[in-house]
This record gives C-alpha cells, structure tokens and sequence, in this order.
C-alpha cells in the first residue's frame, strides 16, 4: 500500500508474522463511510491465537453507536434502492476487483486474528468473494416473471429490496461469512449493518475499507461491533427488517426464536456433526487424504469440517493408516512456511476440546492419536491442540453427541452401507454428509458453489425454513415478492352499474 492509501484506510495493516505487536491499536467502527474510534468504556481483547499476544480491543458499541449505524443505513436507502442495476453492479465489480488485489491482506489478517494458516485464510476469502463475483450477474438473476393473462390483462413480480437488514457472524471464517451476505443484500438494494465476530472483525473492517473504495455510497455498509449486547439490539430494533446470522446452536436459536417473534426474516445457519460413510470399495489412499484433510484442515474449525468417520465393513482396518497420516501434519503458526494446521481460537476452545477428548476415553473410546498438550516450538503459548483420534466410538458417547469444533476424528464402525446410513439419519444435525465409495461422491466437504446453488442445511443446523444463504435462495432471502396485475378493458368504462361478486 502507498503512503495515501494506508492514510484513507484507517483499517489496520498485517504483518505476516506472529511477532508481538508493539502498539495494538482499538478496532474502529464504521458508519457513514467513515472509520470512528468507539466511545465505549468497555473494550474486548483480542489475541493471537497462535501466541495469545494482544492484536487489538474490540469495541462493545454503545447504544448511541448502534443506532447511528441503522440511522445511517436507513438514511442511505432511498436513494440506493433507486439507483439504476447497473450501476449498483459497476461497484460490485469494482469491489470483486479490490478483493482480489487485497487478498493477500485479507488473509494475513484472518491468520493473525483467527489462527488458520495463511494458506487456509486464501481460501476463506476466496469462498467470499466467489459469492461477490456471482453477485455481478444480477442483471440476469434478478428477471422476474410475467404472464399474459389475456390479451387485455397481465400478471408480472418484482423482487424488491427489505430496506435495512443485519448480519452476524461466527469467528470462523471471517471473510467468507460476511461475504456471503453483504454482497447479496446490497445488490439487491439493502443496506446493511453488520457486526462480525467480536473474536476476529480485521477482515470484516477491511472488507468495509475496500466497499468504500468501490463506490457504495455512505450508509449503504456500516459495521459495529460486540457481543450479546449488539446482538439483542438488532433483534430488538424495528428498522432492521432481516436477520442473517451463522454461529453456534445457543445463539442461533435465540436469535432465530426472537427476531422472528420480532417479524423479521430470518436466516440461520447451526452447529454440525458431518459423517463420512466409509466403503470397502472406495480408492483407499484418495479416502485417507481426503479424511484428514478435511477433519484436520482449520483446525477442525470448519462448519464443514469432516468430524465423525462410519467405517463400513472391513475399512476399520484403515483407521491406524488414517491416524499416521493425521499425524505427519505439521501443526504451527498459520504464518509458518508448511503449517497444515494453526491454534484453535482460544484457551477455552482448547480446554473444551480436550475436555470432550477425555470424556471419550472416561466413556470407553480408543484413543489412537493424542494431540492435547501439543505446543509447536516457536508457540509455547499458543492455543494449540494437534490431530486427535478416537475409535471404537458408540453413539451414545458425549463426544458423538457435541459438536467439537477442533482437530478430533471420532470413529464409529458399523457392518454394512445401510447400517451407516441409519446411524447418520439418527444424527440430529444435518449439515453436510459425505460418502467414500467408487460408485459414487467422493467429496470430503460439499460446500456447493456460489452459483445457483445456495448452502443448506437441514434438522438442527438450521432454524426455520428454506431461509438459505447466497445462489438464488440467497436473492430471495434480501428480496420481497411484489405482484402487480394490469387490466387495459375499456368495457366497464361504460357499465353503469358496479359489480361485487368475484369474477368467476
Ligand atoms: P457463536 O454462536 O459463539 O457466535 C456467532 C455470533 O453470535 C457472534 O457474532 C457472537 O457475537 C454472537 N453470539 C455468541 N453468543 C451469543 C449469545 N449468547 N447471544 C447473542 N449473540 C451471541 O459461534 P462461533 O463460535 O463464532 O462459531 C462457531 C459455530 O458456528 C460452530 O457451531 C459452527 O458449526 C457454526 N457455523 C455454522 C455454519 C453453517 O453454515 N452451518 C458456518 C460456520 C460456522
């Protein structure tokens, strides 16, 4: 960045380094294109997850904050909504482009703030801004319907825009997440306030950064910040018309119950537990890496991530295979050259994780691979846990039950393809499911494209109803159904008297 640029972007800089930053500044919020220091007296610390070294404190909004970021959303929306498609996809294009050129920056902030390795947080900016360059084709997406009803009346829909809506986000992908959002409701004419995890907001305030610097208008993207306190206030705040929100179980269904008693639309997306159906016929070197990649990548801090295996038959032979590989992953900072995998995100996730890796073996399981206590060298006192493994694991155990969220596999064996698929379907989280076999899929994590296609989600990892991110459901989500019909006939121009029955 040049000199001018990093003066118009108070939006901090990253070293690609875990060093100790000398003087780590307050994250600022913004409203009406502007960056502003918060007026809080109350202040979130961040740290590296990888050193627990202070990065930065997170402003806790104040009320007066919040309420100047829905003022300025709301003040931004008339003139938004009437500016032309066109025009409103020349600065989606321009942002898509101002992604690409910033990704490296990007990234190194989600290493820093989140942990996963530079690597990895490419990728998490890359899955955002695949949905902002979807985005760009709204002048097709957006085609309504019509239809001659006949020859003298027609029916046709417009999807119009809900006027200001929120977005809140987990800490896990910091990039990816609110790009699944802000792109899509602006495009579609909202405004949008949106507060990213208190844990992890650099990318989010760089994301704002660059949206000014593409042309949305002031008020069109304003950013706060904090925990449950902002997060009751835009449930609770009558100009915030939707809601979406990705997290955990607890806050989701909070916020799903309320903000929809509120009337408001919205859309929430849950924890997980994704199985893999192992199969004996499957390619046996393509499973296994395609297995602790995708349990072990980000730390297993993945709404996605591979977290519990059904071997089926035979193929719980393979698990001592599974578990040497998972275990030559260089576990280390994200911003070491070759690390597979960084910290978890904080010291409680740690002691979480392994808390539930103890309760496995207290209930029974087999610990094959221990990654607790594992501290990298360079990181004595990073957040570390490194790639864990029970088998012989039975559904009735509390570390099936949970949601993890950290590099631990857990193992259940079961006799046949049906077995597994019975064990699966009992499951009460339905995220996503992969199956290993020749005759058939093969994807360790089917994130579906940002195309047409939207992420979904089913049982308890989703609240509600068909209320889906991104792809076409995406634009329906932002969007309400007007329907107007038109009638030319001339003939009751003349009738002298009126008609009361419904035309039959
Ligand atoms: P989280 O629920 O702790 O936090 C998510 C957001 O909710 C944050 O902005 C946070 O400030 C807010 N929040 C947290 N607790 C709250 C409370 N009690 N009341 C009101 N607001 C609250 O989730 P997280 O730990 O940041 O993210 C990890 C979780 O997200 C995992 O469960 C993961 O499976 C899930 N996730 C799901 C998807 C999906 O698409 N299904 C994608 C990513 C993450």
């Amino acid at each position: 960045l040049t000199a001018t640029a990093q003066h118009l972007n108070p939006a901090r800089e990253y070293p690609m380094t875990h060093d100790k930053i000398a003087n780590p500044g307050n994250t600022k919020w913004f409203v009406d294109n502007e960056f502003l220091e918060s007026k809080t007296t109350q202040w979130i610390d961040l740290h590296d997850p990888a050193t627990n070294n202070l990065v930065t404190r997170v402003p806790q909004s104040t009320d007066a904050e919040l309420k100047a970021a829905v003022d300025s959303a709301e003040k931004a929306f008339p003139a938004w909504r009437a500016t032309s498609l066109l025009s409103r996809q020349q600065i989606m294009f321009k942002f898509v482009a101002l992604i690409r050129q910033h990704w490296d920056r990007l990234a190194a902030s989600i290493t820093l703030e989140q942990g996963k390795t530079f690597a990895d947080s490419k990728g998490d900016v890359l899955r955002g801004l695949q949905v902002a360059e979807t985005a760009c084709g709204i002048t097709t997406q957006m085609v309504g319907d019509v239809l001659e009803v006949s020859k003298d009346m027609e029916t046709r829909s417009y999807r119009e825009p809900l006027g200001v809506v929120a977005a809140i986000c987990p800490f896990n992908f910091p990039a990816m997440i609110p790009l699944w959002c802000l792109p899509i409701a602006t495009i579609t004419g909202n405004c949008i306030v949106l507060k990213p995890s208190e844990r992890d907001p650099g990318a989010a305030m760089i994301l704002a950064e660059l949206a000014r610097e593409a042309g949305f208008p002031a008020g069109v993207v304003n950013i706060v910040h904090g925990g449950p306190k902002t997060v009751d206030f835009i449930i609770d705040e009558p100009r915030i018309k939707a809601i979406s929100f990705v997290g955990s179980d607890k806050a989701g269904e909070y916020i799903y119950t309320r903000g929809s008693a509120n009337g408001k639309r919205v859309q929430a997306n849950l924890g997980a537990k994704n199985h893999a159906a192992v199969l004996p016929d499957a390619n046996k070197n393509q499973t296994i890496n395609a297995i602790v990649g995708a349990a072990f990548g980000a730390a297993g801090q993945r709404c996605m991530a591979l977290s519990t295996l059904v071997m089926v038959g035979e193929t719980k032979e393979w698990l001592p295979e599974i578990a040497k590989r998972a275990a030559q992953l260089n576990v280390n900072g994200g911003f070491e050259a070759g690390a597979d995998l960084g910290p978890v995100i904080s010291p409680a996730a740690r002691e979480k994780i392994e808390a539930l890796v103890q309760s496995g073996v207290d209930e029974g399981a087999t610990l094959v691979l221990d990654g607790r206590g594992y501290r990298p060298e360079k990181y004595p006192n990073g957040n570390f846990v490194g790639p864990t493994m029970l088998t012989n694991v039975t559904t009735d155990m509390k570390c099936y039950q949970e949601e993890i969220f950290g590099p631990v596999l857990v193992c259940l064996n079961v006799d046949t393809l049906e077995d597994a698929i019975e064990l699966i379907n009992r499951n009460r989280y339905g995220n996503g499911v992969a199956v290993f076999t020749q005759r058939g899929i093969n994807v360790p994590i089917p994130v579906p494209l940002a195309t047409t296609f939207s992420f979904t989600g089913n049982k308890a990892s989703i609240a509600g109803n068909a209320n889906y991110f991104y792809g076409r459901h995406g634009l329906q989500f932002y969007t309400q159904l007007k329907t107007v019909t038109s009638l030319w006939r001339a003939e009751d121009a003349v009738a002298t008297r009126a008609k009361t029955e419904m035309p039959t």
